[in-house]
């Protein structure tokens, strides 16, 4: 029978050079990747037989199984998912899927270099077989029932494709192994990966024909007979995380929508561990099948950094992808599920400011995002902000609530001013009459913030103010009006100084200034620079002038 011969395409080569060479240390996630990889067959098979009827090889069960043999030193998987065409072969195979995959590559690299046990974040993919295997074979046969194929390579620079007769639907990996991963050919080892990476996956995994994983939803199971062992078993197999949640809620309705959701929020941001962006991490399914993995649809972008399941009996199980993109109940879900995730942070957050704050510093960005990108979530987002302030301690942000709490009885409007640090600030002339008038003022330390708040507007029916603005007017009462008026004493100008000072300043500052005009705010400073207009903070401007250079 022909058989033809490929190059892996060149990103591929390089993959291949970096799994083979440096991820040693990392080996066993190769056979959680070859299981995840039949499970995704599975399931895709389910999800397209409830719709279609002419499947091929239709009452074959839908299950894993793994074969071990000491003596030829071989690991086999097998799965009676969706399979592979000749051509899927090939391709699948053969090239980096992902999106943009030099990033990626680099990424990996990066990644390795750093902390090599972050690296099962990445999912390294079917080429992982490399690592413990000096030859891999993969025979498969699709469910359109064309011929079934075998794909060959010793990972080094090609592979051979080959027709191959008499196969079932699904495929089947055998890995010959390298002398020094003997160890893949025992049942023991093979065993216990598959308890601490696999034990969720959601078909039979049978192990020398004996079932070695619990098949169940755990998210529809009652949420008073999950252990807590079982909930951070269940976060590491879907979340690939070595250690356990920082944050958990399940929960579940049945009115106005029928949803069980289980989502956590993980002890680290990858994004900013140098891992690009990340995907969104909660799937979605119906009636315990997976419709959307990965799903763009079910969250807003902005809680991309969470991971769990969601699962709705309300959704048509035969939805497309693209369909899910526009579909009312999906925009609905998603509206019900996210106010409920942003209640249970202000939840916790009551609960327990300290742990709060640790959640502000790793993911606070991420809610500064939903603010300036949804208008849908401002009143719930706006609970969870944090900032420093005039009287707050240092490292200790306070919420918007704590601040209007501490209001002054005529105070209406809550204000903030950015700057690089608390010392900077409060070495400026801002907020010499705050300091003077006892009134609360935020400092936003990150250039983003001034747009977090400006977009948001106002909290709590308060308007929220930039205390640069021209406008602001602090000195309310007569007396401190008076009080900082010039010339009430014996050293200031006098109505004419003051005008041909003015005047002087104006043009000598022309390029510069708008306006130059007499203060009632300073206290101890002599001038300062405000905002004329009100519409943008000045650091709202600079990263506005950054960006256009
Ligand atoms: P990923 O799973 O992230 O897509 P992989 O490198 O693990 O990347 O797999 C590449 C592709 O190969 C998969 O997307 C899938 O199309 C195909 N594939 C791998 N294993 C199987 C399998 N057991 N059955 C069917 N297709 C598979
Ligand atoms: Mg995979």
């Amino acid at each position: 029978m022909e058989t033809t011969t490929h190059e892996f395409q060149a990103e591929t080569k390089k993959l291949l050079n970096i799994v083979i060479n440096s991820l040693y240390t990392e080996r066993d996630i190769f056979v959680r990747e070859l299981i995840s990889n039949a499970a995704d067959a599975l399931e895709k098979f389910r999800h397209e037989s409830i719709t279609k009827t002419d499947v091929f090889d239709g009452h074959v069960p839908l299950e894993i199984t793994i074969d071990v043999d000491e003596k030829k030193q071989t690991l086999t998987i097998t799965d009676t998912g969706i399979g592979m065409t000749r051509d899927e072969l090939e391709h699948n195979l053969g090239t980096i899927a992902h999106s943009g995959s030099n990033t990626f590559l680099s990424e990996l690299v990066e990644a390795a270099r750093k902390d090599i046990s972050l690296i099962g974040q990445f999912g390294v993919g079917f080429y992982s077989a490399f690592m413990a295997g000096k030859e891999v074979r993969v025979q498969s046969r699709s469910w359109d029932g064309s011929e079934g194929h075998e794909w060959v390579s010793d990972g080094s620079g090609s592979f051979t494709i080959t027709e191959m007769k008499g196969l079932h639907r699904g495929t089947k990996i055998i890995i010959a192994l390298k002398d020094d991963a003997k160890e893949y050919a025992q049942k023991w080892k093979i065993e216990s990966i598959i308890k601490q990476y696999s034990a969720f996956v959601s078909f039979p995994i049978k192990l020398e024909g004996e079932v070695v994983n619990t098949v169940q939803a755990l998210w529809t199971r009652n949420r008073s007979e999950i252990t807590e062992e079982e909930y951070t078993d269940f976060y590491k197999f879907i979340g690939n995380a070595t250690t356990e949640a920082m944050y958990r809620l399940h929960f579940s309705a049945d009115a106005p929508l029928a949803i069980n959701a289980l989502l956590f929020v993980p002890q680290e941001n990858f994004e900013v561990l140098g891992f690009g962006r990340v995907e969104p991490g909660v799937n979605l399914y119906c009636q315990r099948i997976l419709i959307d993995q990965h799903s763009e649809n079910i969250l807003p972008e902005w809680l991309r950094f969470l991971k769990g399941v969601v699962d709705s009996e309300d959704l048509p199980l035969n939805i497309s992808r693209q369909a899910l993109q526009d579909n009312a109940l999906v925009a609905k879900l998603r509206k019900v599920i996210t106010k409920r995730f942003l209640k249970y942070l202000d939840e916790e957050a009551k609960k327990d400011e300290e742990k709060y704050r640790k959640f502000w510093s790793t993911f606070g960005l991420y809610l500064k995002e939903g603010v300036t990108s949804d208008y849908e979530y401002q009143k719930e987002l706006g609970k969870l902000l944090r900032f420093e302030s005039s009287k707050s301690e240092d490292g200790k942000p306070v919420g918007l609530a704590d601040y209007v709490l501490r209001m002054n009885p005529d105070q209406e409007e809550i204000y903030y001013i950015n700057g690089p640090s608390r010392a900077a600030i409060e070495a400026g002339p801002y907020v010499e009459m705050f300091r003077k008038k006892d009134i609360e003022i935020l400092y936003t330390l990150e250039p983003i913030d001034d747009f977090v708040l400006s977009h948001l507007a106002e909290f709590d029916g308060k308007k929220l103010v930039s205390a640069d603005r021209a406008d602001l007017s602090l000195v309310k009462d007569e007396e401190d009006a008076r009080e900082n008026e010039v010339g009430d004493d014996g050293d200031s100008l006098d109505k004419e100084g003051i005008d041909a000072l003015l005047q002087w300043m104006k043009e000598e500052l022309d390029a510069v200034v708008t306006d130059v005009v007499v203060s009632k705010r300073l206290v101890d400073a002599p001038a300062m620079i405000v905002n004329p207009d009100g519409f943008m903070t000045s650091s709202m401007e600079r990263i506005l002038a950054a960006s256009r250079k």
